[in-house]
């Protein structure tokens, strides 16, 4: 049986109008005789919107019940799209991911997909139906509805190529592929033909939301080839695949930044061994991700500076666990809202010699002062004053010939 999978992000499934074209594009998948497996994600703004609720009921609301509500999204687009696919004469039924049963493991609002059960799908393919599953949620060994993460659709269609040995993965989304850098945000972005996984996982942790992280490591790992196209407008898009199956003419890829760093200074560290785990762990303890640190050593060895930076939404609960941290002593603590990390991506960068160099030369020719620098093999990325995003990706586009 040749399997296909099709996945529906929320702004392709935005509305009854977009609905309808969705079912057009299934329907003329069906034409190819292969077999069709839907996933498809909330309608826009649904899932934001259903998060601001637990919000406004309890600033503490239960992870366990934020699934189930935050999850309710995908029930709903599910069953549009099946309504409608019965509608123009295709046989069709939702199906949530404790029906199926898609299964999980992990922290709630945090899961990941270990397990899906492919009898039930794979008789109702028999049977000529198209199945629509909920992207995005699964169940745990507890009989609990759980989620993958923000965008956790992508990770829910990959799985289910992996699962199924599915012949292709088809991501729809609003954008026409992978581009270098966010189309909406810089009008010379480009479309990439093809990406590896390794720059794809890079780009996304990085920013590009386009895709979820999370999912990439998953088809990584497993090696589901993904293709990401228009829900819009029918034109080839980006295939992310191994890197042996890309040519290596590339020093840059891409280009990502983020828009809701903080940066946090610890003036006056009092220094000796074991002072930075002292900081890091109750954070760590506490879930919140630190990303970049420095420390600078004063003079006398003595005191020490210590920055690190965090997403914005942490910076209340980690300034309450830094100041009752008894086991650290500094003079003050600085908390600076308004950065953001840019970063250059690209395999070709592990065999060409000066590209530091050159992204540092060409933000000081546009005057962006650098605040942290942190490297990997195949990314640079660099912290600087939010309100220099746009002329830093502009600059860095430029001198990689990223337009071109
Ligand atoms: P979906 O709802 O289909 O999952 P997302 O909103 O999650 O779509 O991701 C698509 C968005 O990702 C685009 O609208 C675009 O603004 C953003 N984006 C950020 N970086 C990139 C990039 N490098 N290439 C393409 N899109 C990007
Ligand atoms: N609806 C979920 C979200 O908005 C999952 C997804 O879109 O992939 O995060
Ligand atoms: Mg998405």
């Amino acid at each position: 049986m040749k399997i296909v999978v099709l996945k529906f992000g929320g702004t392709s499934v935005g509305s009854i109008d977009r609905i309808k074209k969705v079912a057009k594009i299934i329907s003329n998948h069906i034409k190819t005789k292969k077999k069709i497996i839907v996933v498809s994600s909330a309608m826009a703004g649904v899932t934001n919107d259903l998060i601001s609720k637990t919000k406004n009921i309890s600033s503490n609301f239960a992870p366990s019940e934020y699934d189930v509500l935050v999850s309710a999204g995908e029930q709903i687009s599910c069953a549009l799209i099946s309504g409608r696919l019965n509608h123009i004469g295709i046989k069709s039924r939702s199906w949530l991911s404790w029906q199926v049963p898609i299964f999980t493991e992990g922290e709630h609002k945090k899961s990941r997909i270990i397990n899906v059960f492919k009898n039930r799908i794979l008789k109702y393919l028999k049977s000529g139906g198209v199945p629509i599953i909920t992207g995005f949620q699964g169940v745990n060994n507890k009989n609990r509805l759980t989620t993958l993460e923000r965008g956790g659709s992508d990770a829910s269609a990959i799985m289910i190529s992996k699962y199924f040995k599915a012949e292709k993965c088809i991501i729809y989304t609003d954008v026409e592929g992978v581009f270098s850098t966010d189309p909406n945000f810089i009008k010379n972005a480009k479309k990439i033909k093809k990406i590896s996984y390794e720059e794809m996982l890079e780009m996304s942790s990085l920013g590009a939301k386009v895709m979820q992280p999370a999912s990439i490591q998953d088809a990584r790992l497993n090696r589901v080839n993904i293709n990401v196209k228009s829900s819009f407008i029918d034109k080839p898009g980006t295939l992310i695949t191994k890197r042996k199956n890309i040519s290596k003419d590339r020093i840059i890829t891409g280009v990502s930044f983020t828009k809701n760093d903080s940066k946090i200074t610890l003036v006056g560290v009092v220094d000796r061994p074991g002072v930075a785990a002292s900081i890091f762990e109750p954070l760590s303890k506490n879930s919140i991700n630190v990303d970049m640190v420095v420390q600078n050593i004063s003079s006398d060895g003595k005191e020490t500076d210590l920055t690190f930076t965090i997403k914005n939404e942490d910076v209340f609960k980690t300034e309450k666990l830094i100041m009752k941290n008894k086991k650290i002593n500094f003079k003050s603590i600085l908390i600076k809202k308004n950065v953001s990390k840019v970063s250059i991506i690209g395999v070709g960068m592990i065999t060409t010699p000066g590209v530091t160099y050159r992204m540092f030369k060409a933000l000081a020719k546009n005057k962006i002062n650098i605040q942290v620098i942190s490297t990997s093999e195949i990314k640079i990325s660099v912290l600087i004053n939010k309100k220099n995003i746009k002329k830093a990706v502009n600059a860095l586009h430029k001198e990689f010939n990223l337009d071109k």
